[in-house]
C-alpha cells in the first residue's frame, strides 16, 4: 500500500504550524503564535493543498516535514519562499562559527601578535632603508 500526503498549515511568514492538518485538526491555528501572521493550508494561486507529512501505513516517522518553498501543482513560490531562502543563504558554515568563537576567546593574543608583527615589520623595513 502506498502512502499519501497530509496537508501542511504554514503562516504567511513561513512558520510551520502543522504538517498533519487533516489527521490532527487540533493543531490548526488561524494565526501564527510566533509572529501573528495569517496561516494558509493551500496554495493561494491554484488552491492545491500544501504538502505536509507523508503518511504511510504502519510507519511512524519522527522526522519533521520540511516546509516547501514552491507549490507542487502550479510551481508558484509560496509567500514565505524568499524569506526562507534568504535564511538558508545566511546559514554560516560550522567551521566559520568555530573560527569566530576561537578568535573571540583569543582576541587579545591575536591583536598582540598582529601588533608585534607590524612593529617588527616596520623596524626591519626601517633598518633595511638605512
Ligand atoms: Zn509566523
Ligand atoms: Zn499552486
Amino acid at each position: 500500500m502506498s502512502g499519501h500526503f497530509d496537508t501542511m498549515q504554514v503562516c504567511l511568514k513561513g512558520h510551520q504550524i502543522t504538517a498533519r492538518y487533516t489527521k490532527s485538526p487540533q493543531f490548526r491555528q488561524e494565526r501564527c503564535e510566533k509572529c501573528g501572521a495569517k496561516t494558509i493550508n493551500a496554495c493561494q494561486n491554484c488552491n492545491a493543498p500544501i504538502r505536509g507529512y507523508y503518511e504511510r501505513p504502519n510507519v511512524i516517522s519522527l522526522c519533521g516535514t520540511e516546509t516547501p518553498l514552491y507549490c507542487h501543482v502550479c510551481g508558484k513560490a509560496y509567500p514565505w519562499a524568499t524569506r526562507l531562502k534568504i535564511r538558508e543563504n545566511l546559514k554560516i558554515p560550522a567551521w566559520i562559527k568555530k573560527a569566530i568563537k576561537w578568535a573571540g576567546h583569543n582576541l587579545v593574543t591575536i591583536i598582540i601578535s598582529i601588533a608585534i608583527t607590524v612593529i617588527s615589520a616596520v623596524i626591519i623595513w626601517n633598518l633595511g632603508i638605512k
